[in-house]
């Protein structure tokens, strides 16, 4: 048992419109049992008085966060992290199946994947939704990689049958044997921390056969799916002449029977009001990534519609459309964006997302979009312990005048750099300490 002693922020509810209640504790602490569990949150004094005797790890006035999630990530691309140019499909065509055909060599997936997770907590990330290469035996290494950076994650081999290199493509019955053996070898290894996502790629490079594969076997197996839904508009033209006898994108998936409670669809731009009653209806939730979402110029998300109309809402770096594994800079875009969408909407603005909202989005949003938000997210007695340690840098004025909880937090998400997080915890378990 431990006793850890900060400034704990504790996100609590978010009701989609303007009302997100974060709980700040100055002179806090948080007890963690002897299995990785949540045994107190309170104030410092409460927790010594209760837990007297408990070693105690005293951080100051750093902050206690929960660990950051990134409902949306791409391993084997962060090698072309910020590179490139152009939009989705080119960029696709020219960066990325190149490199992703090269996780064929085993020694350069082991090398990759133990980078991609190392660099992943050393940011303060605890969860990660990933998409690994086509490759079977690459993926198998991300997990063994994953199982070793101690973090938790919703991962699949990403499944592909035609629109892309020969090199990086399967037949549907192998991508679909393939996951089914990836899954029973991974599925809740690691103490329950590794978990399989069916991973079709997007309806542009899934034939009918490999979705309606996909959807029989999530409904049988009660897998996870995790594919892209409207992103950029070269991508929803090609979708639309693949699929012309389906009325939209998301109808594409509705028929084959993707759209679950445990689907996750990476940026949904584009939405008509029929999609998005599609979506509802089948309790999707949505990966929102600001920073790929500009970098490929695919479009800005109405995250602030979203939210009010219900959505479940995570953030993604989704390395390497977005240039970061950062989920904290994501925060700061997520932010920055749903101000860009009320520039770009004179007369229909709705209040932009404040930082305290985006902490809120990377933290237990993430984990409800992912359906782990009552195993991880925020610090309730009988949660596991992810959580993060961050001391601010002077990237930004510490010692302002403006030292409010929520002001603090604000200049945390706004001077967010790789230096701030000190220490990453999950289950209990320190996997990176600075
Ligand atoms: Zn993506």
């Amino acid at each position: 048992m431990r006793l850890y002693s900060g400034f704990i922020v504790n996100p609590l509810e978010n009701t989609g419109g303007n009302v997100c209640v974060l709980e700040y504790i100055p002179e806090g602490a948080i007890v963690v049992g002897d299995y990785g569990q949540i045994e107190f949150v309170g104030t410092r004094i409460d927790a010594l008085h209760e837990f007297e005797g408990v070693p105690e790890e005293a951080f100051g006035d750093a902050m206690i966060l929960p660990g950051l999630v990134d409902t949306h990530v791409h391993l084997p691309q962060y090698e072309a992290a910020a590179i490139g140019t152009g939009e989705l499909l080119d960029w696709l065509n020219t960066y990325i199946f190149p490199l992703e055909a090269r996780f064929a060599d085993e020694e350069y997936a082991h090398l990759r994947s133990q980078r991609f997770f190392y660099d992943a907590v050393r940011l303060g990330t605890t969860t990660m939704s990933v998409y690994c290469s086509s490759h079977r035996r690459a993926t198998d290494i991300a997990f063994e990689a994953a199982f070793h950076a101690g973090l938790r994650v919703c991962m699949g081999k990403t499944m592909m049958d035609f629109g892309a290199p020969e090199n990086i493509l399967h037949s549907s019955e192998k991508n679909i044997a393939d996951s089914l053996a990836l899954a029973k070898a991974w599925s809740g290894a690691g103490s329950g921390r590794l978990l399989y996502t069916l991973t079709p790629r997007f309806a542009g490079s899934c034939s009918r056969e490999l979705l309606k594969q996909t959807g029989e076997v999530a409904r049988t197996e009660g897998f996870r799916i995790q594919t892209h839904l409207s992103e950029n508009p070269a991508e929803l033209r090609y979708i639309a002449e693949l699929f012309p006898e389906h009325a939209s994108y998301t109808d594409v998936y509705h028929a084959y029977g993707i759209l679950t409670d445990k689907t996750i669809m990476a940026h949904s731009i584009y939405l008509s009001p029929q999609e998005k009653m599609l979506l509802k209806a089948h309790h999707c939730s949505i990966a929102h990534c600001p920073c790929s979402n500009r970098f490929l110029q695919s479009g800005v998300m109405a995250l602030r519609q979203m939210l009010t109309e219900g959505f479940r809402i995570g953030l993604g770096t989704d390395v390497a459309g977005g240039p970061s594994l950062s989920v904290l800079n994501e925060a700061k875009e997520a932010a920055e964006s749903s101000k860009t969408w009320n520039i770009l909407h004179r007369g229909e603005e709705m209040p932009a997302i404040s930082a305290e909202e985006s902490l809120w989005l990377a933290t237990l949003g993430g984990a409800q979009a992912l359906g782990l938000d009552d195993i991880v997210g925020n610090f309730r007695v009988g949660k596991e312990a992810d959580f993060i340690v961050c001391q601010p840098d002077e990237a930004l004025p510490q010692h302002s005048s403006f030292q409010e909880p929520a002001q603090r937090l604000a200049r945390l998400v706004y001077g967010a750099s790789p230096n701030v997080v000190q220490k990453t915890v999950v289950q209990g378990k320190v996997v990176y300490a600075g």
